[in-house]
């Protein structure tokens, strides 16, 4: 046992620390599990707020590297601990402290699983909007350090826009409690958002405050089958432009469709070349008006089907395969990488026919799904072998699809967060002033760079 493991169980009890090969590797890396670099010397699974500042001024007083972890269903490596150290898995920290219908706001426990939270605050009637398509495992404090979205993006927003206040275990172990349950705020700078898509490398975050919106009465989904990708983009421009917005609006390809057929209760018919899975929500009759709004559109612009899924249970074992649509990919490709390019909706259609374009260019597959309704498309990179020919390719067709989207007027990452993925990128998006600006801001927050080290630019942070 090394001295550092000694450490951590005499801070926080040796029942909490893990030190075995086998538990390091698990922690090695996230979703991407390709990027795996480096095990961490330890890992720690505190269940309080204290047990975190404990550690993190152990790690800050012996500079060691730490790194937070939720699930670990990050895209992006952010929560792979590069550079070794202390990796803290959130996950204990799981408690809904409370649920205010009053407010309209819940505060949780940084490692509460968004699903379990989604399930109590629907059980009273209330609704949490955001969506992450990994809500079983990842945890609310992921969702805020990636600023995560989800489906229903589109019609509700993302993490960013529900969070209102903090509790952070900052570097040195202090712990700070910004903003609160009230709606708004305006005394000095806003905390709460800069912690809000930190990416794990400002502190920690143990507590979340995040307000609450009704649960819609109704819900109905409707799955439209296109003849081609551009059809299918073009119809989301129109619903958008009409005001028939969805609560979730999904674009896939017939590859997607196929794989999904698998595991719904009713297959999808697979002779289109794109599909448009969307729900609506709201008051029946706004359902009602919503649904005919988008037939006619489908109607007028050509659609081949469109089905209205009437029967719940195989609506949602619809929705279920879209949720698991990346994890069932993986079980036909050796490698599958996926982006997160994000285009002003109006684009969708350019960059839908900028992934076939670079797709048959390179020579390689790309799967196409994504929260299309906010111009949020996932372009998968499929590997069917793993060397360095297809890794080039591969690369290559990322690189060119990046490049395009930012030439659209879009962003490297939607919702995804840099991490070590899009590290190289990121000057491609932002200028050298906002680069310096947030090396700044980091080492106000963090002077010895030991907070999740190596992760959104490439040299590593404040260090
Ligand atoms: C099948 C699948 C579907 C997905 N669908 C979506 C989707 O629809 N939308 C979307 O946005 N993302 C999606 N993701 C990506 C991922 O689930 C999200 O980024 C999620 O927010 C990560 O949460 P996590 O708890 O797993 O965080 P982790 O992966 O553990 O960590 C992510 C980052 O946050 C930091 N971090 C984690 N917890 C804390 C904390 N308490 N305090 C400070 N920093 C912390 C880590 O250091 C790391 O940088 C998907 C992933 C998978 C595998």
């Amino acid at each position: 046992m090394s001295g550092l493991v000694k450490d951590l169980a005499r801070l926080i009890g040796d029942n909490n620390v893990l030190f075995q090969p086998e538990d390091l590797l698990a922690y090695a890396n996230d979703a991407t599990h390709y990027f795996r670099t480096q095990l961490p010397d330890a890992v720690v699974l505190p269940s309080s707020t204290q047990e975190i500042a404990r550690v993190q001024a152990y790690a800050y007083e012996h500079q060691i590297p730490v790194t937070p972890r939720g699930a670990g269903s990050g895209l992006s490596g952010g929560a792979t601990p590069v550079k070794g150290g202390i990796v803290v898995d959130t996950k204990r920290l799981n408690r809904i402290v409370e649920i205010d219908r009053a407010n309209m706001v819940a505060q949780v426990e940084g490692g509460a699983v968004l699903q379990n939270f989604h399930r109590a605050v629907e059980e009273r009637g209330l609704f949490y909007p955001p969506d992450p398509q990994s809500m079983s495992v990842c945890t609310l404090g992921g969702n805020v350090a990636t600023r995560a979205g989800g489906p229903r993006g589109v019609k509700y927003g993302t993490t960013g826009n529900y969070v209102t206040g903090l509790e952070v275990v900052l570097p040195d172990g202090s712990v700070i409690k910004t903003g609160g349950k009230f709606v708004k705020q305006s005394v000095g700078y806003d905390l709460t958002h800069l912690m809000t898509g930190s990416e794990g490398t400002l502190g920690i975050i143990t507590g979340v405050t995040v307000r609450l919106v009704p649960l819609p009465p109704a819900h109905r989904t409707v799955i439209v089958v296109c003849e081609t990708l551009d059809q299918a983009a073009e119809i989301v421009s129109e619903i958008i432009a009409r005001g028939a917005v969805p609560s979730m609006l999904e674009f896939l390809i017939k590859l997607a469709i196929t794989v999904m057929n698998n595991y719904v209760s009713q297959p999808l018919p697979t002779d289109g070349e794109a599909f448009l899975l969307m729900e609506m929500d709201g008051t029946p009759a706004q359902v009602e008006s919503d649904v005919q709004t988008i037939k006619e559109i489908c109607r007028d612009m050509k659609a081949q089907e469109v089905l209205e899924i009437l029967d719940e249970k195989a609506a949602q074992s619809y929705w279920n395969a879209r949720s698991n649509i990346y994890p069932l990919i993986m079980t036909i490709f050796n490698r599958c990488t996926s982006e997160d390019i994000t285009v002003p909706r109006s684009r969708i259609p350019d960059l839908v026919r900028a992934v076939q374009e670079i797709a048959a260019s390179v020579g390689i597959m790309i799967g196409l799904a994504g929260h299309a309704g906010d111009g949020n498309m996932h372009p998968t990179v499929l590997q069917t072998e793993i060397n360095d020919e297809m890794a080039a390719r591969a690369n290559k067709a990322i690189e060119l699809m990046i490049r395009r989207g930012l030439e659209l007027g879009g962003t490297i990452s939607g919702e995804h967060g840099i991490g070590i993925h899009k590290q190289e990128y990121l000057a491609w998006e932002l200028d050298q002033v906002q680069i310096e600006l947030m090396k700044r801001i980091k080492a106000a927050f963090d002077p010895r760079g030991i907070m999740n080290p190596g992760k959104i630019w490439v040299e590593g942070g404040a260090q």
